[in-house]
């Protein structure tokens, strides 16, 4: 890796972690851009299909042994971990900061916190774990699955590699983890600081590369089990080859999520709604698999959501409360979008000020916000991944609850009521796998992932180790 521009992002000529020890990759040489500037600021050198091949070579050697450790000891090294990556949250921010544009706030808080905290969590919810289970003349026994190869995007550089390390890792499994090519740099930060808090060589293994690397990691038949996050088109792909060799899969995929207002909604309610759902919307440039792309409304409230939209959309400025999208295809790609929803009759609504404060460098995209969206359209059914929010206005409760589940998507939702009961009866018929009341806190205790084309398996939590683990049934 060499560097250009800026003499902060550090120099360290790796493309792989692999047993324990730093290797300089032998593969095909990136550079990985700052998407504020568009300009490089480092040259990474990929791990070629050898270094890939080692890797797994190193986690499959390290199975027996890390697979042995009892499960406090497990949650120990979660815990060091966490600990680590809290002692390297200045360098993590820097690293984050530069390769994903995010503005510092949200790196610190968001990208670089909720990491520590969910390895944490996960090492409080093993010990709820039923390892081990008498049914009948049965022990029924948790084992880990084996060698773990992880794939992730570039959006939540930290987060998405270490819901699969807290899982993986406290289950029992060794593990190879290849991060998005965009997002080389946090990885190598990541790594390190398993490395720092003193997990043993083999048990984590890294390698740096794009898709053919991972092509290299997920068709490698000693991988036990391939756990994805990314695009739904790739995880489709790798979930045919992995099963194929009747290998384990777990997809983590795209969304197109509702936020549905109910008819009862008193003002502040409403104001709240229309506040939060912008917010969720925009988290991370839009580029959250999560994000409530789709504000539902009852047709009587448009006049009132569309004043509130106007309003709250002058909060969300690029260059200052939000970053850029990650490369230039994503920002044209979503002007394209916008520019389809304009042709088939949508009002887009934008902040001027926003606009006119967008920065001249760097893949902004100012927040937009489409009206009159017809829930059919391109744009209300296909994920965006940026700062788009589309309006749906609906009749009845049935067809909020028919549009909410009218995508191939099923991540996330959330669903505002002044009636609590109402709500939750409204959450129970929306087919997605996590729905907040109200607005309602993530729990990184809960279990994590999507129905239908948003994924299969669930990361986080109790439910995130066990997803890592074969069930065994002994007789007596
Ligand atoms: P992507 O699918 O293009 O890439 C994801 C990862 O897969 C990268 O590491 C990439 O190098 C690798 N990859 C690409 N082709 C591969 C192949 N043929 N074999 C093996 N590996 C391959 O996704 P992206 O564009 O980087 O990320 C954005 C997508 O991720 C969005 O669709 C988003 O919704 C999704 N996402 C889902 C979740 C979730 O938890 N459900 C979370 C974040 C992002």
């Amino acid at each position: 890796m060499t560097q250009h521009n800026d003499t902060s992002v550090p120099m360290e000529p790796y493309g792989a972690y692999v047993d324990g020890v730093w290797l300089s990759g032998a593969g095909q040489t990136r550079q990985v851009v700052d998407p504020r500037t568009e300009l490089p600021i480092a040259e990474v050198t990929e791990a070629s299909a050898e270094q890939v091949s080692a890797a797994v070579a190193a986690a499959s050697a390290a199975g027996p042994s890390w697979a042995a450790t009892t499960v406090a000891d497990r949650a120990d090294a979660l815990r060091a971990v966490a600990a680590q990556l809290r002692k390297d949250a200045d360098e993590l921010k820097h690293l984050v900061c530069r390769e994903l544009g995010a503005p510092e706030a949200l790196a610190e808080k968001l990208h670089v916190a909720l990491p520590a905290t969910v390895l944490d969590a996960t090492a409080e919810a093993a010990a709820e774990i039923a390892w081990k289970r008498r049914v009948g003349n049965s022990s029924v026994e948790l084992e880990p699955v084996g060698v773990v190869a992880a794939v992730t995007p570039w959006n939540y550089p930290l987060h998405q590699p270490v819901a699969k390390v807290a899982g993986a890792l406290m289950a029992g499994c060794t593990m190879v983890l290849k991060p998005a090519e965009q997002s080389a740099l946090t990885g190598l930060g990541l790594a390190r600081a398993i490395e720092r808090a003193g997990v043993p060589a083999g048990v984590f293994n890294l390698v740096l590369g794009g898709p053919e690397a991972g092509e290299a990691l997920v068709s490698d038949r000693r991988v036990d089990m391939v756990s994805f996050t990314g695009s739904t088109e790739v995880g489709q792909k790798i979930a045919a080859q992995v099963v194929a060799r009747c290998g384990r899969v777990a997809l983590e995929l795209g969304g197109k999520s509702p936020s549905v207002v109910l008819d009862d909604v008193s003002e502040s309610r409403l104001d709240a709604a229309v506040k939060v759902t912008l917010a969720n919307c925009f988290l991370n440039s839009g580029q959250t698999c999560t994000a409530w792309t789709r504000l539902l409304v009852p047709r009587s409230m448009l006049g009132r959501v569309e004043e509130l939209l106007a309003r709250y959309l002058a909060r969300h400025v690029p260059g200052m409360t939000m970053g850029p999208l990650i490369d230039r295809r994503q920002a044209d790609r979503v002007e394209e979008y916008v520019a389809e929803a304009v042709k088939q009759g949508a009002r887009v609504m934008r902040d001027e000020t926003a606009e006119a404060r967008r920065p001249e460098s760097g893949y902004y995209v100012t927040p937009t916000v489409l009206l009159d969206v017809d829930p059919t359209s391109r744009v209300a059914q296909e994920e965006i991944f940026g700062p788009v929010l589309s309006v749906i206005a609906y009749g009845d409760e049935r067809e909020a609850v028919e549009i909410a589940n009218g995508t191939p998507y099923g991540l996330a939702a959330c669903v505002w009521s002044d009636d609590e009961e109402r709500a939750t009866s409204v959450a129970r018929r929306i087919r997605s796998g996590q729905v907040d009341v109200n607005g309602g806190r993530f729990n990184p205790l809960a279990p994590f992932g999507g129905f239908k084309s948003s994924g299969i398996g669930r990361e986080l939590g109790v439910y995130g180790v066990e997803d890592f683990c074969e069930l065994k049934s002994i007789q007596y």
